[in-house]
């Protein structure tokens, strides 16, 4: 049996119609979970989402959107930073398996976002060449959302995350001819969204 080919529409209403299937607790974990849905699957793979998200152990997208196997193409990372081996997953994903939309997921109070927030307050503070890659990507837009003449630093955090997602959005579509050429073609799309860690609600930031 053929696996069923989405649109980006109908993805966009999978991930919504899941994410309210996991807040409501009535889970059905997308298009299954057990061995029958692992046998169909052996021919190939047709999901209808990929997802960026962070490595955080409090935002699995396979949960948030009640997916099941086959459902998402996830790419994870503290800080859900877009490099050159998650844009080429993504790439691989949407020319070779037909998935038609990649979402970016941010998150509040997002630890590697804090930690790049930390970097700019005390740079002298280094933890590791390896961290210090992570906070190096995410400097941008920590610089760009740092609080002006009274603003709030108690938000500092989300926003750099927010901006952080839009930002890779756009990213995402200017560095890969692939995913542009796609977009063109009205076979793809790229669609920001935070998660609220004291909600657990999904915020789409387009409809695209
Ligand atoms: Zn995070």
């Amino acid at each position: 049996m053929a696996l069923k080919q989405h649109t980006t529409a109908k993805a966009y209403d999978l991930l919504r119609e899941g994410h309210a299937r996991s807040l409501s607790g009535e889970r059905k974990y997308g298009s299954g979970v057990g061995l029958d849905r692992a046998l169909e699957l052996t021919g190939g793979q047709a999901p209808y989402a990929s997802v960026l998200c962070c490595a955080d152990s409090r935002v699995p997208p396979e949960h948030i959107f009640d997916a099941g196997l086959g459902d998402l193409f996830v790419c994870r990372n503290a800080g859900n930073i877009l490099d050159d081996l998650a844009l080429g997953s993504f790439e691989y994903a949407a020319a070779h398996t037909g998935c038609p939309l990649l979402v970016v997921l941010g998150h509040t109070s997002c630890g590697a976002v804090g930690a790049a927030v930390a970097a700019v307050k005390k740079p002298e503070d280094t933890e590791s060449p390896h961290v210090d890659s992570v906070i190096q990507r995410l400097m941008p837009a920590v610089i760009a959302t740092v609080p002006r003449n009274g603003g709030d630093m108690s938000d500092w955090v989300d926003d750099a995350a927010r901006w952080n997602v839009e930002r890779i959005c756009e990213d995402a579509l200017r560095r890969s001819a692939i995913l542009r050429d796609l977009h063109r073609q009205g076979k793809f799309n790229v669609l920001g969204a935070m998660y609220d860690l004291e909600t657990a609600q999904v915020s789409f930031m387009q409809t695209g």
